[in-house]
């Protein structure tokens, strides 16, 4: 069986290194708050290209504190792409703003930059890009619309940890980012993790607090805050993996390389990228109409694959008063969309083995 991530797999490669550092805590008996989270944040500060990192409890808590430190609330405007995962939509909903969504670009499945401007009003207030499946959502027009209309830039960076455009590396892309180190990402913990990127001193010492009950220092609560924190054996493993990111961000372009040239089957639409440093791929999705049947057909032939997503946020129960509404392209993506498996451990066996079998479906 060729698994669509085999994680067990990733994280053997450093048990070595995360049996020593498990130990370690174990040893100081310091849990929360400590030395660990510390490194981690200046070395992910640093791997972004940022000045500030902070460390929280889940990529959904990163968003939602970025929105809630703007003070971003009632009935704002947030613009977000239609075909997201779940998570960017509620960080917005749940601060009482009101989720904009905009139609992707069926060829990046991300945001398209030409359908913003349209939508911006009185009451916007920011642009949340996601950049889904890893790769960096081309930002230049997006920067004009944020500086013409003094909009704030916020970034999904849950699956992109190490994507770049233009140089820039996600995390440093807007004014302020969440990244998600739930364990199948990029960058992956053992449990749930995430974190807050920013250059801007004030916001971070504002998400710092409320993260924290609102607390400024200790017993002194200047927002009412939540509790929202990155443990120190999280902060732990990740300082462990972050140190091979680069290396397994390049074998996942190896990988996708060899796809994108050696898969030849004329009903699989194949993934495209715009620039190789813009692509992590944390996700290899194809299109095809005939998604049920190709599925199965690789399942009989021992390959797992999934689908990100099944059904867009606007057609969930969760978001019934947008059930009736129209996002054609999103629709079309959710509909066609299939995720073959990829990642820094596959072998080349194994990626040849999924090619061959998808050139011969008929
Ligand atoms: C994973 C993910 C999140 C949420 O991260 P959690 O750590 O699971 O809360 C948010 N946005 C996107 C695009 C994601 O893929």
């Amino acid at each position: 069986m060729i698994k669509f991530l085999d994680l067990e797999k990733i994280n053997n490669r450093f048990r070595e290194e995360i049996d020593s550092e498990l130990k370690e805590i174990l040893d100081s008996g310091w849990y929360l708050q400590g030395k660990k989270n510390q490194k981690f944040a200046e070395n992910f500060a640093e791997f972004c290209g940022v000045k500030h990192c902070l460390g929280v409890a889940n990529g959904l808590d990163a968003l939602n504190l970025i929105i809630k430190a703007y003070g971003f609330s009632n009935g704002d405007e947030i613009i977000v792409p239609a075909n997201t995962y779940i998570a960017s939509i509620l960080a917005i909903s749940q601060n009482g703003c009101t989720p904009i969504l905009v139609e992707p670009d069926i060829k990046t499945y991300n945001i398209n930059p030409d359908l913003i401007e349209e939508k911006i009003t009185e009451r916007t207030k920011a642009i949340m890009v996601v950049h889904l499946y890893g790769q960096a959502v081309q930002m230049k027009k997006i920067w004009e619309l944020a500086k013409k209309y003094n909009l704030k830039i916020i970034e999904d960076s849950a699956q992109a940890h190490g994507s770049v455009y233009d140089g820039i590396k996600t995390g440093a892309l807007g004014d302020a980012s969440g990244f998600s180190f739930y364990p199948g990402k990029n960058l992956g913990c053992m449990g749930d993790g995430g974190c807050v990127t920013t250059n801007d001193d004030e916001l971070f010492e504002k998400i710092k607090a409320i993260a924290n009950y609102g607390s400024d220092r200790k017993y002194h609560h200047i927002y009412k805050g939540v509790n929202s924190r990155l443990d120190e054996i999280q902060a732990a493993v990740l300082n462990v993996k972050l140190k091979y990111l680069d290396k397994d961000n390049a074998r996942r372009r190896e990988i996708s390389k060899y796809y994108r040239e050696n898969i030849k089957n004329r009903i699989i639409i194949l993934p495209e990228t715009y620039d190789e440093s813009a692509h992590v791929w944390h996700v290899f999705a194809v299109r095809t109409p005939e998604r049920d049947r190709f599925q199965k057909y690789l399942e009989e032939n021992n390959i797992q694959t999934i689908i990100h997503y099944p059904t867009p946020p606007h057609k969930q129960g969760a978001y019934q008063e947008w059930n009736n509404l129209s996002y054609p392209i999103s629709e079309e993506i959710h509909r066609t969309v299939i995720s073959l498996p990829i990642s820094p451990v596959m072998t080349d066996d194994e990626v040849e083995r999924v090619t061959e079998v998808i050139n011969e479906y008929r």
